[in-house]
């Protein structure tokens, strides 16, 4: 096995149990340091520490699989996506079909995510060394969870950073039909697992999107970034008078309309409307008792956050001005890079601007199903606001 010397006094991380080995932190290797493989981490005295995924491909050179002298095989990814599964299986019946059973780093399996929709499953092997125990992982999948079959959505930034293609497709067992039906907190939703963003579904705003059922009765609401209408069928359970829903996708919007219909909620009741959000926003004369405020994650890398800081304040300053007196404000961010003080901090900027007083309700984040190890805090992208005006 490939052996990774750390250089003097680069050990502290690893032993405080953080995942990740960054090529700065090595001095030398004992092996084939040119390929995908797992690897052994020794500090600067040769004392073991921790054994990992390594990719001589990427600055990111190791993902800490364990602390312990395991062998990393079938039987470790069974024991970690068993512990995995078991949380899960705790919280989740038959109400809410849809959720993640394997969030990468949060669940110590840093390069993998598992999604269940209903009887499937879509699995994203992001780094090298996860795409090496493929076949090993989709069969341990298949034997926890009975599912009709195991589709692969792996693609993106973090796999060209790997030096990996993309792969989509059938894993195993049958392949998912164009819109799959998926219930949450007992809500109906078609999900496209093939073509959807992330894996289809935005699974972790699952906890939000029900506390805006809990604001929404006999209100006004704008779901700006809305996606396939998550918050907007949970608005309308909730009572909400008119909800509006505002994406610049086409195929977002089309399946917006099918998911209100499949709650009983009648086209015109709702509002479909396509475009820019932050042109609308700035522009509209309308104003809403309550907007939710989702946008993708608007900085990617630690040098996007200035930017992405000057993106989130142009966004809530004009949500800002467009609430009623008492409106409340339900604001998020998914940037890596942005934490939540940050966040905050640029939410109030933007009232102060808007000339408008409010109270914090509640810290928002993602559920249950998408644990952060407490040993990489990196792992809390998802963090929002519930903010209420005075007038
Ligand atoms: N709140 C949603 C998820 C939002 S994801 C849910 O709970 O399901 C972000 C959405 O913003 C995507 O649907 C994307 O199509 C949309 N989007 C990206 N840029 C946009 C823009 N400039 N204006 C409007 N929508 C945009």
């Amino acid at each position: 096995m490939l052996k990774v010397f750390l250089k003097k006094d680069r050990e502290r991380p690893v032993l405080r149990g953080h995942p990740w080995v960054f090529s700065g932190a090595i001095e030398r290797t004992e092996g084939d340091e040119t390929r995908v493989s797992v690897a052994d981490i020794f500090d600067g005295k040769k004392n073991w520490l921790a054994r990992g995924h390594y990719n001589p491909q990427t600055a990111l050179r190791i993902r800490v699989l364990t602390r312990k002298n395991e062998a990393i095989d079938r039987t470790f990814f069974a024991s970690r996506l068993t512990h995995a599964f078991s949380l899960r299986e705790r919280h989740f019946s038959e109400a809410t079909d849809a959720y993640r059973i394997v969030n990468g780093e949060g669940d110590f399996l840093p390069g993998l995510i598992v999604d269940r929709y209903g009887s499937f499953l879509v699995c994203q092997f992001l780094t090298a060394g996860m795409e090496a125990f493929k076949e090993e992982i989709a069969l341990i999948l298949s034997e926890l969870l009975p599912v009709s079959g195991i589709f692969e959505r792996s693609e993106g930034r973090v796999r060209r950073e790997e030096g990996i293609e993309d792969s989509v497709g059938v894993l195993s067992g049958d392949a998912p039909p164009e819109l799959v039906p998926i219930r949450e907190n007992g809500h109906n939703f078609l999900v496209d697992l093939r073509r959807g963003q992330k894996t289809g579904f935005f699974l972790d705003q699952r906890d939000n999107r029900a506390l805006v059922a809990q604001f929404a009765r006999e209100k006004t609401v704008l779901n700006c970034f809305g996606y396939t209408g998550g918050f907007s069928v949970y608005a309308f359970a909730g009572g909400a008078k008119t909800v509006t829903t505002f994406d610049s996708s086409h195929p977002a919007l089309e399946l917006t309309e099918k998911n209100l219909a499949a709650n009983g909620i009648a086209e015109s009741q709702g509002e479909l409307i396509k475009g820019d959000a932050f042109s609308y926003l700035k522009e509209t004369d309308q104003l809403f008792d309550l907007i939710i405020l989702d946008p993708p994650a608007l900085a990617h890398k630690r040098t996007d956050v200035e930017a992405a800081s000057g993106g989130y304040k142009f966004l809530n300053l004009h949500a800002f001005k467009h609430l009623n007196p008492g409106g409340v404000l339900l604001t998020f961010s998914c940037s890596q890079h942005v934490p939540a003080d940050l966040f905050q901090k640029i939410v109030f900027g933007a009232a102060v601007d808007a000339q408008r007083s409010a109270t914090i309700l509640r810290r928002l984040g993602a559920p249950i199903d998408h644990p952060v190890s407490l040993h990489h805090p990196e792992g809390e992208y998802l963090k929002g606001l519930a903010l209420r005006l005075l007038d």
